[in-house]
């Protein structure tokens, strides 16, 4: 084993427990190797611990960090721009430069407005959905995350894929207590990736729905596609039913393509969600849409405020991560080092006896412990095998390698050849010792 310590860590986590509900800020940083972790810097694919241990990052803060950390083109950007001002809470003329970058590379986006992360994005767009539609409920999907406010904090958690009932009707269980029992009547959910379940539900209550949303490859359960057509399918139903087709991109944004996953699909969702990687960890997010859908915000049939709505910083640091990913075009490398990392990890789970499950684009990926040749669906991740997960995540973080705990893996445009094939040499070396 390794002799990597987490002592000041450790210390700092029992300091921060005093004033900090849990020693954390979000409830996802508890659940590191082998607690919350305290970070100092973090520069290209690499951050730093409180202890000095160094780490190759594959989290990228949860996916924000598209360029890798502290990249210096951001940076000037975020310092020159916010050394004019700070926060307006009025008009400037970047955020127009930025939402006609938005509007330019697209699809979607004829018409958009700004907020701060996703959570918030994805409940405009329910409203706006209502507004449109004048009906209540949004369809949405087994294990697809939007974010965690009440309407969308049911169904992503389950204790088994047998808990889950049968197909057309699904149980749906709480994430948290706190719930009003009232938000678990706001959406009708079923299973992804079945598109027969899906006509046979919108056939009978499509009177009743404003949206169907979607991530357009579900990266919150495991990291799986769309099966051949389903996308498609879902355009279709929601033309035919006059529903909302809402893409959730707050992961699949800026990552799959400057388009978003829509580009990369060729389907054209109504509204769009988008967060994370357009901003290199600033907050900044965006609800995109045509035109027709998003007039009822132009009009103000539908309020959408924050007082925080484009600080300089953040758009600052939104205009100067598009500029670096359209000159650089780091797409296609982003997508072979992925796909090198995947059959590196396959690899290796085959040469010291593992079954593993490498499921994703390339920009992102999952592994999984698992038998499974293939998993489709939110049921299919249930199975998986998460202590030996944890182990694995474990070990190859106290070997210098920061991974997603759930078994997601973030390329960036920062990681080099040479990073990839040291994560597969460490994840060898792991497996052998599991
Ligand atoms: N939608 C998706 C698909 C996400 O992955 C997330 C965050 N992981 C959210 C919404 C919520 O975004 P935020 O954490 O910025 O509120």
């Amino acid at each position: 084993m390794s002799s990597i310590q987490y002592t000041q860590s450790a210390t700092l986590l029992e300091r921060a427990k005093k004033v900090l509900a849990g020693g954390v800020s979000s409830e996802f940083r508890k659940y590191n190797h082998p607690h919350a972790i305290f970070y100092t810097h973090g520069k290209g694919s690499r951050v730093y611990d409180a202890d000095g241990n160094e780490y190759l990052d594959f989290t990228l803060s949860q996916g924000p960090l598209i360029l890798g950390h502290s990249h210096p083109r951001v940076l000037e950007a975020v310092q020159e721009y916010s050394a004019q001002a700070q926060l307006f809470a009025g008009q400037h003329i970047k955020e127009i430069e930025l939402a006609e970058t938005l509007n330019r590379l697209i699809p979607s986006a004829e018409l958009l407005r700004f907020c701060l992360d996703g959570s918030e994005a994805v409940q405009t767009a329910f409203r706006v959905a209502r507004a449109k539609t004048g009906r209540q409920k949004f369809l949405r999907f087994e294990g697809h995350y939007h974010g965690w406010m009440d309407n969308v904090c049911w169904g992503i958690s389950a204790p088994s894929a047998e808990a889950l009932g049968n197909r057309e009707e699904p149980s749906v269980y709480p994430w948290t207590e706190g719930l009003p029992e009232h938000s678990k009547d706001e959406f009708i959910i079923l299973p992804w990736n079945d598109p027969e379940l899906l006509k046979q539900t919108l056939a009978v209550r499509h009177h009743e729905i404003a949206a169907v949303i979607t991530e357009p490859v579900m990266c919150n359960s495991g990291c799986i596609q769309p099966e051949a057509g389903f996308l498609q399918t879902l355009r279709q139903l929601c033309d035919d039913y006059g529903i909302a087709l809402i893409f959730d991109e707050v992961i699949t944004g800026f990552r799959l393509s400057l388009g978003g996953a829509q580009q990369y699909f060729g389907i054209t969702p109504d509204l769009a969600v988008f967060a994370k990687a357009f901003a290199s960890g600033y907050p900044i997010s965006a609800i995109v849409g045509r035109k027709e859908w998003m007039d009822v915000i132009a009009n103000a049939r539908v309020i959408h405020a924050g007082t925080m709505n484009t600080s300089n910083a953040t758009v600052a640091a939104a205009l100067a991560t598009i500029q670096v990913l359209e000159e650089e075009q780091p797409y296609e490398r982003m997508f072979a080092h992925g796909r090198r990392l995947m059959d590196g990890l396959q690899r290796a789970a085959v040469q010291t006896g593992h079954h593993v499950l490498l499921q994703g684009p390339g920009p992102m990926f999952h592994i999984a412990f698992t038998d499974m040749k293939k998993a489709t669906d939110y049921r299919d991740v249930l199975s998986f095998d998460k202590a030996k997960l944890g182990r694995f995540i474990a070990g190859m973080h106290d070997r210098g390698i920061r991974v997603i705990g759930r078994g997601l893996w973030y390329i960036s445009a920062a990681h080099t050849e040479e990073d990839i094939d040291h994560a597969v040499h460490t994840a060898a070396a792991v497996m052998g010792s599991m």
